[in-house]
């Protein structure tokens, strides 16, 4: 099948890779010109914007950093909606504001154009193997329609959540499970360091006992190299704690831990860690204990 894929950084970049090993023919488009050349090199034809994407694609899948990318990308200018015929399925797999993505919904059904919201968790390393999980929200025939062809082919699973934004409501849960769980890492590992032990050795000690987790394993080594290469970026992780705290707000599900973890992330990004992986919550408690 012809795809569609706009947006081709960290997470795109692979997954449109996984596409194309799968069989799949692949029409791009970036606005960062070297990761547009990436992908041709692996074998996408590149379109010269959204618009020549939507012209030429009867599926389109967009992986944008938030909400008003994806606006633009499908709303705008020389964008999706310019281009796309009734009929054709539009997958956007950013994680962005469930509100917008109904807002999205409403602007592409008016066109005749099928939407689904289907963000993902694993980060970087599941993008390459193809092993995402993957939490979808809208139409269950659209779903059900590209999810062995399409969705598998890029992830692990594929859950169907519910309504439109459902998939985004899910990964604003997944989000917040994240954060809090890498500041109680980075709050626990500092506590054993000021206090004289190393922490590789309560890492090694308590990792397969209740404490561990995924997210212990992936970001605990990280901290002790002070390796803060992205991976998924602090700047990103404010956008979604931004969007679960509207989203709480709105329904009224208060999120105070949320809420403290955003604090930390705002000194980062005011630190000018903003483009640091999310494991950088280290150095929030590295500047607060003195180590
Ligand atoms: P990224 O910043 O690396 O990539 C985003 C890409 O979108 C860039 O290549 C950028 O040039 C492109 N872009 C921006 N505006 C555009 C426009 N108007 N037209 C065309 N292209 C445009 O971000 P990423 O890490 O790949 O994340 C993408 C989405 O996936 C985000 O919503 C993020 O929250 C989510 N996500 C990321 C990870 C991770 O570990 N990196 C994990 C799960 C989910």
């Amino acid at each position: 099948m012809k795809i569609g894929f706009i947006g081709l950084g960290i997470m795109g970049k692979p997954m449109a890779k996984n596409l194309m090993k799968a069989g799949h023919e692949l029409v791009v488009f970036d606005v960062v010109q070297a990761n547009v050349d990436d992908v041709v090199a692996a074998g996408a034809k590149s379109a010269a914007s959204s618009k020549a994407v939507a012209e030429q694609c009867s599926l389109i899948i967009t992986m944008l950093p938030n909400s008003p990318h994806v606006k633009t990308v499908v709303m705008g200018e020389n964008g999706v909606l310019e281009g796309a015929k009734a009929g054709t399925v539009l997958i956007d797999m950013s994680s962005i504001a469930p509100l917008a993505s109904q807002e999205i919904n409403k602007a592409c059904a008016a066109k005749g154009i099928k939407m689904i919201d289907a963000p993902v968790s694993g980060g970087e390393p599941k993008a390459v193997d193809g092993t995402l999980s993957i939490m979808v929200g809208g139409d269950k025939e659209i779903f059900e329609g590209v999810k062995e062809d399409i969705l598998l082919k890029m992830g692990a699973s594929a859950v169907y959540c519910g309504t439109i934004g459902a998939g985004n409501t899910t990964k604003l849960a997944n989000q917040v499970v994240v954060a809090c769980n890498i500041a109680a890492c980075a709050e626990a590992f500092t506590l054993a360091k000021k206090a004289g032990v190393d922490p590789q050795l309560v890492f090694e000690a308590i990792k397969g006992g209740l404490a561990g987790s995924t997210v212990m394993n992936a970001k605990v080594p990280m901290m002790i190299d002070g390796n803060f290469k992205p991976g998924f970026k602090v700047d990103l992780h404010i956008k979604d704690l931004n969007n679960a705290l509207e989203t709480g707000h709105g329904v009224g599900s208060p999120l105070p831990l949320t809420a403290a973890v955003m604090e930390m992330l705002q000194t980062l990004h005011a630190d000018g860690r903003g483009q640091e992986d999310h494991s950088s919550l280290a150095n929030y408690y590295a500047k607060v204990s003195g180590t």
